[in-house]
């Protein structure tokens, strides 16, 4: 029915919130090492199909399949613990760590028998983790500031931080929602010129997206979401020269 690379499969979803039907008749399918982009325009229902994905919220009827086993009903921790790793709208960090601290962090809270690991031979296991956090800070280009107070950076400098806390955890899919809101035009070209980098890797991304221009250079395909419902999907060409989905915008 779906191609063999089909690595997310969102089938048939419904999402309702009393009177509102804020996700209807969903269907996506993600391929592996592919960057898919939902666009949308505000209150179309993006960040409620990611948290959908992510475990946050339960569907009304429908299911999420990734990498063959079914997520729904799931919780959030445990797919995170199946390779799914989100960067949210809102950065979730710790303020009192230092920038590395947070690094770190998340990895010895998922990491299975870490414990044990740092039992017996702590200071190896704490050396290697450190250099790892050091890695992913310099991929997202903070490793000067991995000494910094987390509550002393810039937003986008937060958002750059919880992406190197994903990195950390080499994860098969990467979500991301809206990952250069309240940037700077500068700052937005950075992360642009970052997610490239990620994609040559061959990580499989999805980009919840509001603003068209950003996820134009990086998509490989583009779902267009307005009130609820896929309204165009295709290549980023194709979608862009979509009369359905230029009134979408004007109209929103
Ligand atoms: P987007 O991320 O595309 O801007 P959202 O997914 O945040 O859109 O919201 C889609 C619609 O669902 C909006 O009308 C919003 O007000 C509504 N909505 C989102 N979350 C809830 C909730 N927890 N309860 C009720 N309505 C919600
Ligand atoms: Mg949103």
């Amino acid at each position: 029915q779906y191609s063999n690379n089909t690595v997310l499969h969102v089938a048939d979803v419904h999402k309702r919130f009393a009177g509102l039907h804020a996700l209807a008749d969903i269907d996506l399918e993600v391929e592996e090492g592919k960057t898919h982009a939902i666009i949308g325009p505000n209150g179309a229902g993006k960040s409620t199909l990611l948290n959908v994905i992510v475990g946050r919220l339960a569907p009304s009827s429908g299911a999420v399949v990734f990498d063959g086993q079914v997520l729904t009903g799931k919780k959030p921790h445990e797919i995170n613990q199946m390779g799914v790793a989100r960067v949210f709208q809102t950065p979730e960090i710790f303020p009192d760590l230092s920038v590395l601290q947070n690094v770190m962090t998340p990895a010895f809270a998922k990491r299975d028998g870490a414990f044990r690991i740092r039992m017996l031979n702590p200071l190896a296991n704490e050396a290697a983790l450190r250099e790892e956090a050091e890695e992913a800070l310099a991929d997202v280009g903070m490793i000067e500031r991995r000494h910094l107070h987390a509550a002393s950076l810039s937003r986008g400098d937060k958002r750059r931080l919880e992406l190197a806390m994903c990195l950390i955890q080499k994860p098969r899919l990467l979500l991301l929602d809206e990952p250069t809101a309240g940037m700077s035009r500068h700052d937005t070209n950075t992360t642009i010129e970052l997610l490239k980098k990620i994609k040559s890797r061959g990580m499989t991304k999805v980009i919840i997206e509001h603003d068209m221009h950003v996820v134009f250079s990086l998509a490989d395909k583009i779902s267009v979401l307005a009130g609820g419902r896929i309204i165009a999907e295709g290549a980023p060409d194709a979608v862009r020269g979509d009369p359905r989905v230029q009134e979408a915008y004007l109209g929103g």
